[in-house]
């Protein structure tokens, strides 16, 4: 059966995240943008509603919100508010991922424990390196036993909260000559001198967010801190990992194109041009029809993804359907939305501007559009 109507905890859970991203994100937005720097506050004001924790298993303090479609959802209207400070909140939410669907129920209590106290704690997920982005499996941080550690030796690029984390999953290889089995979580806690933070980027765009190098040099954790145990498959979980956040990060694509398309839609009805508002030109219009087509058609893609997750469906190739839709369709939306403004869209006091930057990460991070491809058309085409 199919039924496109939100529960009545997602429609509040939809609300209460709206409201926040309206009046606590957008008002501060492109001050911190501006800035290049996590609005703290604003951050502990999520944590204090439970909207950072609120996909956490109850048991350790979290909300106990289990379904994807609820996530993503909530997803939405954070990016709505704005996408860079929503990645330190999602950030966080990627290292709880590999810890659900990897960690034993002894390392869930240790580690997850540390992000539902009192005050606002951010994770980081360290899987990208210089010579291993897209190709994963090419990783060479390594992990080394001796005794009852783990050594950690490597450098991570690009990572979000990295460095300032509370709790940083790094992925690290035990034996390269395994390949995919060889590489495992380890969950590296606040405080470990063997992890420090190197170069931190200036980015283009969600620039509220932290994206930091992340050095390890003899970084020496319990023998404990490896996710999943002795299960060579654990490898899998950080699979599973990316894969149920591809329709989290596809919603926050549709929340920054929704964005952008209704402000450029509020923009076209109110600016005059050759005697008339911009939105009665045919241009514009179908611009703008075209523009809403695309987000909802995107949205669609990603609840649908969302939705074969919750029901244990496999849904690798909906997953990156969704992403790559979603992805795409911000970055165009939101250069559409800079071109109906006209010359004030492209001034830094308007907020599409920055819509465009913030949309742009989107096809890159979490697998590349190419990736998505990859993916997509595999599965399609199938063994020649
Ligand atoms: C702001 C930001 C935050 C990030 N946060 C995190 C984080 O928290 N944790 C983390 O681990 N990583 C993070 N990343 C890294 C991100 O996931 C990687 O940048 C991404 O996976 C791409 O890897 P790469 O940059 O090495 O590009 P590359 O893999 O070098 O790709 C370069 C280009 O080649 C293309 N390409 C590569 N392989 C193929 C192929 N087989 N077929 C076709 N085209 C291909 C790509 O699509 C791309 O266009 C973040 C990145 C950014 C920008």
């Amino acid at each position: 059966m199919v039924d496109f109507e939100l529960t009545e905890e997602q429609l509040l859970l939809q609300k209460t995240a709206h409201e926040f991203a309206e009046k606590e994100m957008r008002p501060i937005a492109l001050e911190y943008d501006k800035k290049g720097a996590i609005p703290w506050p604003v951050v502990q004001r999520a944590h204090d509603i439970g909207l950072d924790t609120a996909f956490l298993p109850e048991k350790y303090g979290g909300g106990g919100i289990t379904s994807t479609l609820t996530h993503c959802v909530v997803n939405e209207e954070l990016n709505w508010g704005c996408a860079g400070i929503a990645t330190g909140l999602i950030g966080a939410g990627l290292a709880y991922l590999p810890i659900i669907h990897m960690g034993t129920d002894a390392q869930q209590e240790r580690f997850l424990r540390r992000f539902t106290g009192k005050e606002a704690k951010l994770g980081a997920l360290c899987l990208t390196e210089p010579d291993a982005g897209s190709d994963v499996k090419n990783l060479s941080t390594s992990a080394k036993r001796d005794g009852d550690e783990w050594v950690l030796n490597g450098t991570k690029r690009f990572i979000t909260n990295g460095g300032i984390a509370e709790l940083h999953v790094v992925f690290a290889t035990t034996d390269r000559s395994l390949g995919y089995v060889g590489i495992r979580g380890f969950g590296v806690e606040k405080g470990n001198t063997g992890l420090r933070q190197g170069k931190v980027e200036d980015k283009m765009g969600v620039r509220a967010s932290h994206t930091a190098e992340v050095i390890l040099e003899d970084c020496r954790i319990p023998a404990e801190n490896m996710l999943g145990g002795d299960d060579r498959t654990a490898f899998y979980g950080a699979m599973k990992t990316l894969e149920s956040s591809r329709p989290l990060v596809a919603a926050g694509a549709v929340g920054i194109a929704r964005a952008a398309y209704e402000y450029a839609l509020d923009y076209s009805r109110k600016r005059h041009a050759f005697g008339s508002p911009i939105a009665k030109k045919q241009a514009i219009a179908f611009m703008l029809a075209d523009m809403k087509t695309r987000i909802e058609a995107a949205r669609l893609l990603t609840w649908r993804a969302a939705w074969m997750l919750d029901h244990g469906m496999p849904m690798n190739k909906e997953a990156s359907m969704a992403k790559l839709m979603a992805a795409d369709t911000a970055m165009d939306v939101t250069t559409d939305a800079v071109q109906i403004l006209g010359g004030t869209g492209y001034m830094r006091d308007e907020p599409v501007e920055k819509w465009m930057r913030d949309a742009k990460v989107f096809q890159i991070w979490e697998g590349t559009s190419q990736i998505q491809r990859l993916v997509i058309s595999r599965e399609e085409i199938g063994e020649l």
